[in-house]
C-alpha cells in the first residue's frame, strides 16, 4: 500500500465530491464551516506577516478565526489587542481562546468582561497546559480546576452582566455568547488522558453550557470519527470540528508531535521525506492534508478548523484542493440525484453526513 492510501485517501471521495457539486447546484448548499487558528505575534517583527495572512485568509470568508492564549496567560494582552483588531479592522470573526493556568477566577472575571466591553461574543475556554519547565498543572488556589468550571464561570459573568442592564440582556439575545471547548481524538496526550475520561470531560463541558467542540490535531481519519461516535454514545450532542494541521512541512509536524503528544506517522514523515523538492513535499503534502479532510467530511464532519501557524499558504491551498473555498462544497447528503430514466445518477457516492455532527 503506498504512503498516500495509508493515510485515508477514500477511494470514494472524488464521486462524493462530484455528488456535492451536483447538490449544491440542485440548491441544497449548506457548506461546511471554514475556521483558521491563529496566534498573537511574538514580537512587532512578525506582526507584519500575521497582518498579510490575516487578509489572505479574509478572502475565503472563514466562518470565524480563534487566537490563542499562551501558557501562563504570557500572551494576554497580545490576544487582546490581536482579537480586538480582527474585530475592528476585519470582516473576521474572532474567538478569544481563554486558559485557567496561574489565573484566579476574579483575574478570569475582569479578563472576560474586558473582553465582553471590546464585543467580544466568543470564546474557547480551556484549562490549558502547565508553564514551561513545570511537569505538572496546578490550579490556581482561588482558580477554576478544569475547562468545564471555566465554561461555567463564563455563563455566570455573561447572565450577571444581563442581570445588572436590561440593554445588556437585549445584546445578549442579539448577539449570544458562543462558548467552544476542546476534544482529543485518541485522548489527551498531554495529560495522559485516556480517550475515555476525554469523552467523560467533554460531556462535562457540554452540560456547563459548552455550545461546540474543536479538536485536538490528529493525522488519521479513524481518531476523529471514533471520538465522535464514542462521545454521542455517552450523550454529547454538540457539534465536534475537526482541528486540521497542514501536513506539508515536517519540521513542523515534529514540532506539533513535541508540544501535542500526538505522534505523526512515519508513513506521513516517509511521504514527505521521499520529495525530490520542496515543491513536490508541498503537493505531496497537501494532497494528503486533502485526503484527510475528505474523510472526516464524508464521515460527517461540520467543517474543519485549520491550525495555521500564521501562514496562508498550505492552510489555503488545503481547502482548495477539498473543495472547501469560496463555498463550493456541500456539506448535507445530496437531493434525490435519480435520473429520470430511474437510475441512480451515483448509487455509490453520498456517505451520509448521519449523526455525527
Ligand atoms: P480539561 O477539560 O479541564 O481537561 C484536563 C484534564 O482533566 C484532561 O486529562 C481531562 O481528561 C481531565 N478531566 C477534566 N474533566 C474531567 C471529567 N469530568 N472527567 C474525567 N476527566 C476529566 N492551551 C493553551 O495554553 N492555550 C491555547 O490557546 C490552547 N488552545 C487549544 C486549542 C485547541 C483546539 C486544543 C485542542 C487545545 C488547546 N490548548 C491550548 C491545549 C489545552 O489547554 C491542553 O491540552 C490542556 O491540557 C487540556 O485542556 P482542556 O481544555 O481539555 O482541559
Amino acid at each position: 500500500m503506498s504512503a498516500v492510501a495509508e493515510l485515508g485517501t477514500a477511494p470514494a471521495a472524488a464521486p462524493a465530491r462530484a455528488a456535492r457539486r451536483r447538490a449544491e447546484q440542485a440548491g441544497a448548499l449548506d457548506r461546511p464551516t471554514v475556521s483558521f487558528e491563529l496566534f498573537p505575534p511574538r514580537n512587532p517583527d512578525a506582526a507584519p506577516r500575521l497582518w498579510s495572512t490575516v487578509r489572505e485568509l479574509e478572502t475565503v470568508e472563514p466562518d470565524f478565526v480563534s487566537v490563542t492564549y499562551g501558557a501562563s496567560g504570557h500572551t494576554r494582552q497580545t490576544t487582546r489587542a490581536l482579537v480586538r483588531r480582527l474585530l475592528r479592522e476585519t470582516s473576521l470573526n474572532p474567538i478569544a481562546h481563554l486558559t485557567c493556568v496561574g489565573t484566579s477566577r476574579d483575574e478570569i472575571t475582569t479578563i472576560v468582561e474586558e473582553f465582553l466591553d471590546e464585543g467580544v461574543r466568543s470564546f474557547l475556554a480551556l484549562r490549558g497546559d502547565p508553564p514551561a519547565g513545570e511537569p505538572d498543572w496546578r490550579p490556581h488556589p482561588d482558580g477554576v480546576h478544569t475547562a468545564a468550571e471555566l465554561v461555567e464561570l463564563l455563563r455566570d459573568i455573561e447572565q450577571r452582566r444581563c442581570g445588572r442592564s436590561p440593554a445588556q440582556a437585549v445584546r445578549a439575545r442579539v448577539r449570544p455568547l458562543s462558548v467552544a471547548v476542546a476534544a482529543f481524538p485518541r485522548g489527551n496526550h498531554a495529560t495522559g488522558g485516556t480517550r475515555a475520561q476525554d469523552v467523560q470531560a467533554l460531556l462535562a463541558k457540554q452540560e456547563a453550557g459548552a455550545d461546540f467542540a474543536i479538536s485536538q490535531v490528529f493525522f488519521d481519519a479513524e481518531a476523529y470519527l471514533g471520538l465522535v461516535a464514542e462521545a454521542r454514545d455517552a450523550g454529547v450532542t454538540i457539534p465536534i470540528v475537526p482541528g486540521i494541521i497542514p501536513t506539508t512541512d515536517p519540521a513542523r509536524l515534529l514540532r506539533v508531535q513535541e508540544l501535542t503528544g500526538v505522534p505523526v506517522p512515519q508513513h506521513l514523515l516517509d511521504l514527505l521525506g521521499a520529495a525530490d523538492d520542496a515543491a513536490e513535499r508541498h503537493r505531496r503534502g497537501t494532497q494528503a492534508g486533502v485526503d484527510l479532510v475528505n474523510r472526516v467530511l464524508d464521515g460527517g464532519a461540520p467543517g474543519v478548523h485549520v491550525y495555521t501557524f500564521n501562514k496562508h499558504e498550505a492552510a489555503l491551498d488545503l481547502l482548495d484542493g477539498a473543495d472547501l473555498v469560496g463555498g463550493r462544497r456541500c456539506a448535507v447528503t445530496p437531493p434525490d440525484l435519480t435520473a429520470p430514466d430511474g437510475t441512480p445518477a451515483d448509487a455509490t457516492t453520498t456517505t451520509p453526513r448521519g449523526n455525527l455532527s
